[in-house]
């Protein structure tokens, strides 16, 4: 199912574009889950003046959504209308200045934590286990084994949907469990950390620790998005989950792992409905047995296929 394409009139309006501009490309390569439809145009800048210039030229009724690695998203089956925002080579610089590191946003998690670590900077051990890029962490406030993205960023600059830069502090940011309070249409285009100093061998250990950690008890090697569910205060997802039954459950092609219940893992052959149904599920038995609403952690985005044109 494919959309009408909209890419070559984009690139009229944007006679001196230089980054990639593609119509109806698959999305399910690009997420952890793979699955989910097209997207209507993938639009690849090559830098952040680049994207500016895009959105600032482009119809202001276009939707635009971008993607960072995937690993915390569902795309449906029927695809995202309008432009999917997906950045490459032109943001992936990581530069190390005493204690801060400054990094774009298609820089993954573990990059900077190894440069942290290289560096001596401590405080940034945490993202060696998260396996999405800085944009990401930035937008979902990422973090993992008592550190999150909000306890170590000084600032981040995004692009708008108009195509305006700003500077963000990390109080412009309003972070809270796994939130950002930016405007949604915001595109972040770098971040700078900060850290203390640390010992490299003690930091070494440390993301060590992490990586044995994970390996025994999430998934990580199978097709999935991370935690499906927030945790909801006081309480955690995974035991509400266990609690109504729904360790191991199926729906269609999609599963509720056995290893760590708040995963939900595509066994091969799921569609984004299965997933999201299955998710659905969890949320309804979950709300029968203890009386708690879960509150999805995984982005879901796009339209169902029988919506896509
Ligand atoms: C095995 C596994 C383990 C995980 N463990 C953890 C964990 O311990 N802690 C944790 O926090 N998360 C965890 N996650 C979830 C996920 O890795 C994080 O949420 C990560 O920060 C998402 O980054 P991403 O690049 O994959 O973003 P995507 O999944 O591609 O996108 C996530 C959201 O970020 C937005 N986004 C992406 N890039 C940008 C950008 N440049 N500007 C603005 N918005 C952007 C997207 O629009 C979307 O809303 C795990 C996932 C998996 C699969």
């Amino acid at each position: 199912m494919n959309f009408p394409d909209i890419s070559q009139d984009l690139r009229t309006r944007t006679p001196q574009l230089r980054g990639r501009l593609l119509p109806n490309q698959s999305l399910a390569e690009l997420t952890w889950f793979r699955v989910g439809g097209p997207a209507q145009a993938l639009f690849m800048p090559e830098d952040e003046a680049d994207l500016a210039y895009f959105l600032g030229a482009i119809p202001a009724d276009i939707p635009v959504t971008v993607v960072g690695l995937g690993s915390n998203l569902i795309v449906r089956d029927g695809g995202i209308p309008g432009v999917v925002v997906r950045l490459g080579r032109g943001f992936s610089d990581v530069k190390v200045d005493g204690l801060r590191i400054t990094a774009g946003p298609a820089v993954p998690d573990v990059k900077v934590a190894r440069a942290a670590q290289e560096a001596g900077i401590a405080g940034l051990s945490f993202m060696r286990g998260i396996p999405g890029a800085i944009g990401g962490a930035l937008r979902m406030n990422g973090g993992a084994y008592g550190g999150e993205t909000k306890d170590v960023l000084v600032s981040a600059r995004a692009v708008d949907r108009a195509g305006n830069i700003h500077v963000l502090s990390n109080a412009d940011m309003h972070y809270t469990y796994r939130h950002c309070g930016v405007p949604e249409d915001f595109i972040f285009t770098a971040a700078t950390f900060e850290g203390r100093a640390g010992d490299r061998a003690v930091i070494a250990a440390e993301m060590d620790k992490i990586t044995e950690s994970r390996e025994a008890t999430q998934p990580i090697k199978s097709r999935t998005g991370g935690s499906t569910f927030k945790n909801p205060p006081g309480h955690k997802a995974w035991q509400l989950i266990d609690k109504a039954g729904c360790r191991g459950l199926i729906v269609g092609g999609a599963q509720v792992s056995e290893l760590h219940c708040n995963f939900l893992i595509n066994l091969g052959a799921a569609t984004a409905a299965d997933i999201e149904n299955l998710g659905e599920t969890v949320r309804k038995r979950v709300k029968e047995s203890s009386g708690v609403d879960l509150d999805w952690e995984i982005k879901r985005i796009g339209v169902p296929l029988s919506r896509a044109s």
